[in-house]
Parts: C-alpha cells; sequence; structure tokens
C-alpha cells in the first residue's frame, strides 16, 4: 500500500503543476465568471479560480463565507495573470440578496455574465439517529438552496445581458458541484446525499426550463477528493499509516484532487462544452462503477 501511495502522490504532484507548465490557450477569454467557496486553500473553488484566470477570464468574482485566504488569492492571481480582474467578497452563498447581488454587479461593472460555478458546499458526519432537523436544513440550504438561487438569479441575468441568447449563440454556462453521494447515495450522511441529489435535479430541472436560451446547466460530481472538506479522513489515515488504502477501491486506485475537478469545471464553462447541457457528470476515479448496486 506505501509503495501505491508514493506512486499515487507522484502522479497527483504531476497534475497539480500541469497548471502551472500549461500553455495559456485563452479558454475562457472574455468570460466573466462567479465563483462560491473559493477560500479553502486545497480546495475545488480556488483550483477552479486559478483555473480560469489561466484560461483568460476577464474578471472573476470569488465569493466565500471565511474571507480568510480571500486577499491572498486576489493577490496571486494578479500577480500571475495581470490580465485578469478579481473582485473577492466574504459572502454566503446561500443568501439570495447576496446571489443577486453579485450577478447585478457582474452586467453592471461588465455588461454580461458568462459562468456561474455555484461550488461552495458542506458536509456532515453524524449518523441518522443524530441528525437534527436543524441540521438537515441547514445542509439542503448551504448545498442545494444556494445552488437553486446561482441558477435563478444567473441565469436571469446571462438573459437580461443577451435577450438574444439561443439566436446567436453565446453559450452561458452554469456549474454546480453536486457529489457522487447525489447520484448513488449510501456511503454519506443522509443530510448531505439528499442536498446533493437535489443539486443533480435542479441543476437538470433547470436545463430542461431554460432550453433553446443556449444557457448550459450542469453538475459535476466529484468522488473523494483530497481538499479541506477531507482533510480530517486523510489526517486520521495518515496517523493510522493507512493513507495508501483510500481510493484503492476504484480502479484507477487512487483518491484525486481539486485540480482534476477544476479541469472538468473548466471544460463546462469554456465553448469546448457547447453541446454538454442538463448533465450530472461523474469525476470520480470510476467509484461509481464500483459500487454495488445492491451490498
Ligand atoms: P472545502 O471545504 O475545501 O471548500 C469549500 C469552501 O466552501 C470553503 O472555503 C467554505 O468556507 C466555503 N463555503 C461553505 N459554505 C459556504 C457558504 N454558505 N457561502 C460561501 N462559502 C461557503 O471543500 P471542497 O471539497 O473544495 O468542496 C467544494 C464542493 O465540492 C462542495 O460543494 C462539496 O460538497 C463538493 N464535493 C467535495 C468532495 C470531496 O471529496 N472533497 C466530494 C464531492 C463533492
Amino acid at each position: 500500500a506505501e509503495e501505491h501511495h508514493a506512486t499515487t502522490r507522484a502522479r497527483l504532484h504531476q497534475i497539480q503543476s500541469q497548471l502551472d507548465n500549461a500553455v495559456r490557450a485563452g479558454k475562457l477569454k472574455g468570460k466573466v465568471c462567479i465563483i462560491t467557496g473559493v477560500g479553502s486553500l486545497k480546495g475545488i473553488g480556488r483550483a477552479a479560480a486559478l483555473t480560469f484566470a489561466h484560461e483568460g477570464a476577464k474578471h472573476l468574482y470569488l465569493l466565500d463565507y471565511d474571507p480568510t485566504n480571500l486577499p491572498e488569492l486576489k493577490t496571486t492571481i494578479e500577480k500571475k495573470y495581470p490580465d485578469v480582474k478579481v473582485t473577492t467578497m466574504k459572502a454566503d452563498a446561500a443568501d439570495e440578496t447576496t446571489v443577486s447581488g453579485v450577478c447585478q454587479q457582474a452586467l453592471c461593472e461588465e455588461g454580461r455574465l458568462d459562468v456561474f460555478f455555484a461550488n461552495a458546499g458542506i458536509a456532515t458526519r453524524e449518523h441518522l439517529a443524530d441528525t437534527t432537523a436543524d441540521t438537515f436544513m441547514n445542509t439542503m440550504r448551504i448545498n442545494a438552496l444556494s445552488c437553486f438561487l446561482a441558477v435563478k438569479h444567473a441565469s436571469a441575468a446571462m438573459l437580461k445581458a443577451n435577450p438574444s441568447r439561443g439566436k446567436n449563440f453565446s453559450s452561458g454556462s452554469i456549474i454546480m458541484t453536486a457529489s457522487t453521494a447525489g447520484i448513488r447515495s449510501g456511503a454519506g450522511t443522509v443530510d448531505y446525499s439528499a442536498s446533493k441529489a437535489a443539486v443533480n435535479s435542479i441543476a437538470q430541472t433547470s436545463a430542461y426550463q431554460l432550453q433553446k436560451t443556449d444557457i448550459r446547466i450542469n453538475t459535476i460530481c466529484p468522488g473523494l477528493i483530497e481538499t479541506g472538506m477531507t482533510s480530517v479522513t486523510f489526517e486520521y489515515a495518515r496517523k493510522r499509516g493507512s493513507e495508501g488504502k483510500i481510493g484503492q477501491l476504484n480502479a484507477l486506485g487512487r483518491f484525486g484532487i481539486a485540480q482534476e475537478i477544476a479541469n472538468a469545471a473548466l471544460f463546462l464553462a469554456s465553448d469546448d462544452s457547447s453541446y454538454v447541457n442538463g448533465q450530472n457528470i461523474a469525476v470520480d476515479g470510476d467509484y461509481l462503477l464500483l459500487i454495488p448496486l445492491f451490498p
């Protein structure tokens, strides 16, 4: 297991450094993007912010309710990518005034909104018996309501900026981070799995209702990714010397890192995915393939 773990780490290091070595292809050139949940140092939101900047986004609006790491993220992006404008905000992604406000701000300042990546989320640990109604509602609010607000207000802003969407095929993209737990529940907590199933449903239903507007709405369903959210699991395994076993159940034989989810977000944000709509895309190292339907 330890030898396997060393190989995994080397592979992940290679994936992590891909962004630094990659040519800036300008896949998001001119695009105005909002990303929520960018404040965690190893998180998916931060990796997406750096990736979107690398691909030449025009203006990034970056939100997190924990402001600790926002100034450093802004400075890092502005130093490395001086052509990218960055606005950071300490903000709750599940607050309607905040979400509609940031969409309006993008319209006022840039006259357009191209991408909303609704990524902020929380995980819980309690077993069913210990899950209170308050816990359940809080998880639904942060994970699912935030995505409903994102698609409602971002799509309205996109249509307002360009009412002829669907006629001139200038594409808007709304992306949500759901989870494999939202496709096939089981190992997760009841409230977390339910909230992520809701996210998948919100995306597909909205994609259907917004058909012919050329606003595409998709979710990414990550498997096990090493981020702030899962640090307890990794720390526990590290202490027991069993880190090498994490993710070994997947045929790929490993867990993933935030950059691998950011790469999927880039695909969905860019016009490379112009024919992808209403999908819940698992980026999970094939985890879903391997968990038995009837354990
Ligand atoms: P993370 O904890 O490292 O980052 C999440 C960030 O979201 C944090 O900075 C946090 O402060 C912020 N946040 C939480 N609630 C917020 C709110 N209401 N308003 C604004 N910001 C808020 O975790 P991560 O793994 O990067 O999580 C990103 C998304 O990926 C989440 O939606 C999570 O459910 C999902 N996800 C993660 C995994 C995984 O294995 N890490 C697997 C499946 C899905």
